[in-house]
């Protein structure tokens, strides 16, 4: 596993700024998006300490702290997808050069400053096009996005979401440690190469996916 290939589990940025970058603690190297994370043992060019916000809870999320066994991932439905709304499948948008994105311009006023609807872009934040792309958040640059996000997988006695096993599923020779019981919150996973910790879905619908 090389740099690349880690940062494929980092975050967007989005939510969680700190996670949008591997980082390193005591002598392991990890990526996560907040609810999927790996750990493989330290890469030298990895200089970025752990988050605040995660050292509390590295010791002891990662481990076969529960009554398990170990199985391969489940075979998974490709995911049903429809076009980007946000990019029309582009994958690129165009920040709004009014408004750069916000969505609505300011005015000052003599007694108070109101913002109103940005009337190049009529609030949508982006144009059709520009000098500078950028890659759609909405749908990370792939121009599709999935549409059913709880689709999830039994795993032993709790679920989880189609989204993160098809991620997992990309490790070499991955197994999950399946639980035997209810009310375990991360599935521990192993892989060649390292380790890692998924979340399980809490609540999900009755007619989704067995
Ligand atoms: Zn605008
Ligand atoms: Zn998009």
């Amino acid at each position: 596993m090389n740099l690349s290939d880690l940062q494929q589990f980092c975050g967007s940025g989005d939510d969680y700024p700190d996670l949008a970058e591997p980082f390193s603690h005591e002598g392991q190297t990890y990526a996560t998006d907040g609810a999927l994370l790996i750990r493989v043992p330290r890469m030298a060019e990895v200089s970025k300490p752990c988050p605040k916000l995660l050292l509390s809870h590295l010791p002891g999320l990662l481990g076969e702290n529960y009554d398990g066994q170990w199985i391969a991932i489940p075979v998974l439905p490709a995911p049903s997808t429809l076009t980007c709304p946000n990019c029309n499948g582009s994958g690129k948008v165009y920040p709004c050069p009014e408004c750069e994105g916000e969505r609505s311009v300011k005015y000052v006023g003599k007694t108070a400053d109101w913002g109103i609807e940005c009337p190049l872009c009529k609030g949508y934040g982006h144009v059709d096009d520009g000098e500078t792309a950028m890659e759609c958040g909405n749908c990370q640059g792939s121009g599709c996005k999935e549409t059913n996000l709880l689709a999830n997988k039994k795993v032993g006695e709790v679920r989880v979401e189609n989204r993160l096993l098809r991620k997992i599923a990309t490790l070499p020779d991955v197994e999950l440690f399946a639980p035997r019981k209810s009310g375990v919150n991360e599935v521990f996973f192993r892989f060649t190469g390292g380790v890692g910790v998924v979340m399980v879905l809490r609540e999900y619908i009755d007619t989704d996916e067995g």
